[in-house]
C-alpha cells in the first residue's frame, strides 16, 4: 500500500502570549481570567496560562513554603530555595525569555506603558506573595523585578497578578472586537478618557450632549478632546503636568 501524499509541513505555530503565575493557590486561576474577553481569547489559543503550585517545589514531607522571619516579629516569610525552585521550573517552560514579575506593593506601580511592554513581548512569570511576603534573597539570586498594583496591601498576589494579565491580554490583537477601542482611551494620550453617552437621548431630564448627535466628526473630536483633558486636569494633576510637556497633544497623535 502507497503511503498517501503527505501535505507540505506546517512551520510550527508560534507559541502565544503565555502567562505562568507561581502560587499557592492555583485553583484561583483562571478566575475572572476564564469569562468575557479574556477568557474567549484564552479557549481560542491567543493567549495562554499556566499555574504552578509552588508546594510542588517544597523538599519535605509536610510541603513547606513559609517559616518565621529572621529577627523576629509577626507572620511568616515564603522561603527562598523552594521559591527559586519554583522559579526556575517556570523558566524552563516555553515561551523563553521572559521576565519574571513579583507582585509587591514596594514595586514600580503598574501602568498602561507596562501592560504595552509586556504584550510586545513573549508573556511573563508571575511570582504571587502570601504571608509577609519573600525572602529578600531571591532578588539576587534570580532575575525577579518588583511590581506594585498600588499604595495599598492585598492578602496575596494572584489578583494584582490577575489585573496586570487581564491590562495585557485586552492588548493582543485580536482580542478587543474593534481595534480602534482602546486607542483613544485612558491613559493611551496621557489623557483620561472623554465621558461616554448611549440610549436613551434623555434621562431624567439629562440630555446627551448636542454635539454628539450631530455626526460632525471634527466637531465630536474637538468636543472629546477638550472633555478629556478638563477631566484630566481636574483629576490627575500629574498626567496633567506630563501632558503638557508632550510633543504633540491630544486623541488624534
Ligand atoms: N508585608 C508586605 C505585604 C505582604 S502582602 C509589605 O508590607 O510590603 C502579601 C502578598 O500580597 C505580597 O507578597 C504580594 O505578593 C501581594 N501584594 C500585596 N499588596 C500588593 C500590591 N499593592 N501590589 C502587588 N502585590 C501585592
Amino acid at each position: 500500500m502507497s503511503a498517501p501524499p503527505t501535505a507540505p509541513q506546517k512551520a510550527p505555530q508560534n507559541t502565544p502570549w503565555t502567562a505562568t503565575a507561581l502560587t499557592l493557590f492555583p485553583e484561583m486561576f483562571p478566575g475572572t481570567l476564564g469569562q468575557s474577553l479574556a477568557g474567549k481569547a484564552l479557549a481560542n489559543g491567543t493567549w495562554a496560562l499556566e499555574t504552578i503550585d509552588i508546594r510542588d517545589h517544597a523538599h519535605d514531607k509536610h510541603r513547606t513554603v513559609d517559616a518565621t522571619p529572621a529577627g523576629g516579629g509577626a507572620g511568616m516569610v515564603m522561603r527562598v530555595d523552594v521559591l527559586a525552585r519554583a522559579i526556575d521550573a517556570a523558566l524552563a517552560t516555553l515561551p523563553a525569555d521572559r521576565p519574571v514579575i513579583y507582585l509587591s506593593p514596594r514595586g514600580p506601580r503598574f501602568a498602561q506603558a507596562f501592560a504595552r511592554e509586556l504584550v510586545a513581548g513573549p508573556g511573563a512569570i508571575f511570582v504571587c506573595g502570601r504571608f509577609e511576603g519573600v525572602d529578600e534573597r531571591i532578588f539576587q539570586a534570580r532575575p525577579v523585578t518588583e511590581l506594585s498594583l498600588g499604595d495599598f496591601v492585598l492578602s496575596g498576589g494572584e489578583l494584582a497578578a490577575m489585573a496586570v494579565i487581564d491590562a495585557c491580554v485586552r492588548l493582543l490583537p485580536g482580542v478587543m472586537g474593534d481595534a480602534a477601542s482602546h486607542a483613544d482611551e485612558s491613559f493611551e494620550h496621557g489623557l483620561l478618557e472623554y465621558p461616554h453617552y448611549t440610549r436613551p437621548q434623555s434621562f431624567e431630564g439629562h440630555d446627551i450632549p448636542a454635539v454628539l448627535n450631530g455626526g460632525h466628526h471634527k466637531q465630536i473630536g474637538a468636543w472629546r478632546k477638550a472633555a478629556a483633558e478638563e477631566i484630566t486636569r481636574n483629576r490627575r494633576p500629574d498626567l496633567w503636568a506630563a501632558y503638557q510637556t508632550r510633543p504633540t497633544k491630544g486623541l488624534e497623535s
